[in-house]
């Protein structure tokens, strides 16, 4: 029974896990889903008109997961923004919106610069731009604070189109750039191509022809975006306004005549009625102005199928322009009158600048020689205005672009400071490891040198005792004898002093090789060459000078005093005990003894009478001492 519980109780966890895991899993993938669709909203936004709008938010709105505030706040921020036909319930509820989102302590910023920009949206149209601006500058700070670089392209090129609007073509442009940037970065061929359009159009506002064109054609060229005919069409254009405004009316007319062709495809009447002003523009450029009256007549009929206002008074003063070609003087005048009390009272310097000469010519024509003269003062100061404008915002743009990369040079020059600091201290610290390794090593070494240089000194001593000393008996062998022999010859010639030598040699040494052996013949000379030394004082030197040949050398010693110590020698010598090499071994020794004498011109004569000295007592019996002085 407990068993059973037990078991069952393991099997409830289980399942219970099971479920928890499998609804976790799908919650994932439901966010993944949602946040897909957000992601290519943000990319095509949600619709091109309202009612395309109503099914892209409601498919949106399913996607968001049960339960999920965040992306409930995010689907409500982007939805806001969509097209909608009631413009100023869509303001309201992005005023509310915007107000809860405020007062939520959980701060989204992608939700936050999504309701800005439905709050610019839905602005109430009037003439003061700034609260549009303003609301633009929000949305890109929260959009930089969001991080998501499709967001914040987004975000700039839509402030770029409101300084468009403005009048502010520089920072329309520095705008447009900066989201290029973000798009490039994100890589979506779409996004870069219609943002290419927004630089070209900001560069050919500031009347930068060359770059207008070349950025626009490039979006042109994008595949992605000639799947979509809108911006083709604004896309060619854009390159029609282009090319009348720099002096090429048949390129323009090319080009405006290739976005009528897609305008006309897709339907779109008040599209067309906007390209055929630009044409009718062209033709008047290119002096055709009877193909600019039958264009501006499309024009009008495109407006009224479209419900679209248009333009009237830009079409009424390119009627005035075909007429003037025409020589209808008096109608081009009422369509010039027209115009400029519109353009006046809109303050409309540029097109002001347009239409001014236009009538002066055509009142000069009419013998209105001083309103003639009054418009092209007029227009001397519109045209001036213009170009200040223009030359200002050039200007401003210059000047930001220069901040702009100013700032960018001064980020690199602290990144590659701050880079650079971090290559020094790295190697600094690599420096100092390697310091510490050239310590240790230098320590290792000097204390292998040290090491080396004691056995070299001792070595090096051993070497000269070596060659200083004999092996068998451990006195100083000949070489080291005949030099301290010299020496102390010197001396005693130098001081004054009595100086004695002795030449010794064992008796009859040969039978003891021969009796007892090389070996303890060896031995035996060991012995006697200690006890000779042993008896010495330490001012005296023994040295073996041969196979059993010695030699004393007796500093400071007259003859009777060396005859003494000779006599010790040859006692000590014969009382040694050899009954451990050899039972009953004896051995003595004979000695010679010499003073140096005046006559004496070296060290090797006075050894040398010491010798015969020596052999003198070999022939007197052996074991004996013999003085060289005879007396
Ligand atoms: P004398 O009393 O006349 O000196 O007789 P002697 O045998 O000592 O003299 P001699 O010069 O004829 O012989 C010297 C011998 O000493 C010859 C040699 O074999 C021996 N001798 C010389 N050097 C060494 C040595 O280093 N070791 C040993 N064991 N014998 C040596
Ligand atoms: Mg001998
Ligand atoms: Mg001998």
């Amino acid at each position: 029974m407990r068993q059973t519980t037990k078991r069952a109780f393991v099997l409830l966890a289980l399942l219970g896990a099971a479920s928890a895991w499998a609804e976790g899993n799908a919650n994932g993938d439901a966010a993944k889903s949602f946040d897909e669709a957000f992601d290519r909203a943000l990319r095509v936004g949600l619709g091109g008109t309202p009612a395309e709008a109503v099914t892209e938010v409601q498919s949106l709105q399913a996607l968001v997961p049960a339960g999920d505030a965040l992306r409930l706040r995010r689907f409500e921020a982007i939805a806001c923004g969509a097209p909608q036909e009631d413009r100023d319930a869509a303001f309201k509820r992005a005023e509310t919106l915007l107000a809860e989102d405020e007062a939520n302590p959980d701060r989204d910023p992608t939700t936050r610069a999504l309701l800005h920009v439905c709050h610019a949206t839905f602005l109430p149209q009037a003439n003061d731009l700034r609260p549009l601006i303003a609301a633009y500058e929000r949305a890109v700070s929260e959009a930089r604070t969001a991080g998501d670089p499709v967001l914040l392209g987004q975000m700039l090129a839509t402030r770029g189109s409101g300084y468009s609007i403005a009048g502010n073509h520089a920072k329309s442009l520095i705008d447009s750039l900066e989201a290029q940037k973000f798009f490039e970065g994100d890589g979506d061929p779409l996004l870069i191509a219609v943002n290419l359009q927004n630089v070209g159009t900001a560069y050919r506002r500031m009347g930068e022809f060359e770059r207008g064109e070349e950025y626009l054609r490039k979006s042109l060229e994008e595949p992605s975006l000639q799947k979509l005919w809108v911006y083709t069409m604004l896309g060619h254009l854009q390159l029609g306004f282009l090319y009348d405004e720099s002096g090429r009316p048949a390129d323009a007319r090319k080009e405006l005549k290739q976005a009528i062709a897609l305008c006309s495809e897709h339907n779109s009447a008040a599209d067309c009625g906007y390209a055929r002003i630009a044409l009718a523009g062209a033709e008047i450029s290119s002096n055709r102005p009877k193909a600019a009256l039958a264009v501006v007549a499309l024009a009008r009929r495109d407006f009224e199928t479209s419900g679209d206002p248009g333009d009237p008074t830009m079409l009424g003063f390119i009627e005035g322009q075909a007429l003037a070609r025409l020589g209808e003087n008096t109608q081009a005048l009422a369509k010039f009158d027209a115009a400029i009390a519109t353009w006046t009272s809109e303050e409309n310097a540029r097109y002001l600048a347009l239409v001014l000469p236009e009538r002066a010519t055509v009142l000069e024509r009419l013998g209105e020689h001083e309103r003639a003269v009054a418009d092209l003062r007029r227009f001397i100061e519109a045209h001036a205005k213009d170009d200040r404008d223009r030359a200002a915002q050039r200007t401003d743009f210059m000047r930001e672009q220069f901040d702009a990369s100013r700032r960018d040079l001064e980020n690199a020059q602290l990144r590659a400071q701050e880079e650079l600091r971090k290559q020094e201290i790295a190697g600094l610290n690599e420096a100092r490891r390697w310091q510490w390794v050239a310590v240790g090593l230098a320590i290792v070494l000097a204390g292998i040198l040290a090491v080396m240089v004691v056995r070299q000194i001792r070595k090096a001593r051993r070497l000269q005792l070596l060659a200083m000393t004999d092996p068998l008996t451990g006195l100083a062998n000949r070489r080291r004898t005949d030099y301290r022999g010299s020496e102390a010859f010197k001396m005693a010639r130098l001081t004054g002093t009595p100086y004695s030598v002795l030449a010794l040699d064992i008796d009859h040494f040969k039978q003891v090789n021969d009796t007892h052996g090389h070996a303890i013949g060896d031995a035996v000379l060991a012995r006697v060459g200690r006890e000779c030394q042993r008896t010495l004082r330490k001012l005296d030197l023994m040295g073996r000078i041969g196979g059993e040949e010695f030699s004393g050398l007796l500093p400071e010693t007259a003859e009777p005093a060396a005859m003494h110590v000779a006599e010790r020698l040859r006692q000590g010598v014969e009382g040694l005990n050899f009954d451990d090499l050899s039972p009953g071994l004896k051995v003595t020794i004979s000695i010679g003894v010499a003073q140096m004498r005046d006559s004496d011109t070296d060290f090797a004569g006075l050894l040398s009478r010491a010798d015969a000295a020596m052999y003198r007592a070999k022939q007197g019996g052996r074991n004996r001492v013999e003085s060289d002085d005879p007396s």
